[in-house]
């Protein structure tokens, strides 16, 4: 039995209707957003669930993941695993080889422990700039984040403008950590053996560590630095991401 399982997978009151929600939400995205939407996932728990909502409702999403080169193997070997479970293409989009070898020389292997500056510049480079391409023609995306996840996501809208007035969607928005775990064990959602080591945010190797019981969700990534600080500026949450409708 898997321990992420074990541990979290409970229902909780209203369950149901939160996965009606979520997939009527996901279903009303894909059909104003027909041809130009993308689901951009971490591979972490909340997005294999969104991954398995759209594909159980056959839903026309795409389907991409940032390969920032430094994802743990197991994240990696996630990728041909739900692509063979959901016959899906999984899109691999990576920084330019170059610019990513030009930072390391410059600023080492390590450079995003020297400083909270270089470790943005390190996700800027790896995740901002092909998260961008990957966006680049398509009008609407799809996220896995909770409010529930951390402080500066409490206030995390089901839809909004994204501050290029792309549609931005995170149907798991009031979606408990329990939830995740009932939804993933009723319909054997592949995920990130990592979890049941006790990573329940699971980002790049050098930035992401196991958290002890009662520590925060996101307590295991950018453990050196100020709780502030701990955003990669994928979901800036700023002021121009107002929510649409509910
Ligand atoms: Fe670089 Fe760490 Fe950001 Fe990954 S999470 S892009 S390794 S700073």
């Amino acid at each position: 039995m898997s321990r992420a399982i074990e541990l979290n997978a409970r229902a909780t009151p209203g369950f149901e209707g939160r996965v009606a929600h979520a997939a009527a939400l996901l279903q009303s995205a894909a059909t104003e957003h027909l041809g130009a939407i993308v689901q951009t996932t971490s591979l972490g728990a909340e997005d294999m669930v969104v991954t398995d909502l759209i594909a159980r409702h056959g839903l026309p999403i795409a389907l991409a993941t940032l390969d920032t080169g430094w994802l743990h193997a197991q994240t990696l070997a996630l990728i041909p695993r739900l692509e063979a479970h959901y016959g899906v293409h999984v899109e691999r989009w990576q920084a330019p080889a170059a610019e990513t070898l030009a930072f390391v020389r410059q600023h080492g292997e390590l450079a995003m422990r020297h400083s909270v500056a270089l470790r943005k510049a390190c996700c800027a480079l790896r995740k901002l700039e092909p998260l961008a391409r990957a966006l680049d023609g398509r009008t609407a995306w799809v996220t896995g984040l909770r409010r529930e996840q951390s402080g500066p996501r409490a206030a995390v809208p089901f839809r909004e403008l994204d501050e290029r007035g792309r549609g931005k969607f995170s149907p798991l928005a009031d979606w408990s950590w329990q939830d995740v775990w009932h939804y993933i064990a009723l319909h054997q959602v592949p995920f990130n053996p990592l979890h049941d080591e006790h990573f329940p945010s699971i980002g790049c190797e050098p930035c992401t560590r196991a958290v002890a019981q009662g520590e925060d969700f996101r307590a295991g990534r950018w453990w050196w630095e100020d709780e502030s600080a701990k955003e990669c500026g994928l979901h800036p949450g700023t002021p121009h991401n107002k929510e649409i409708t509910a």
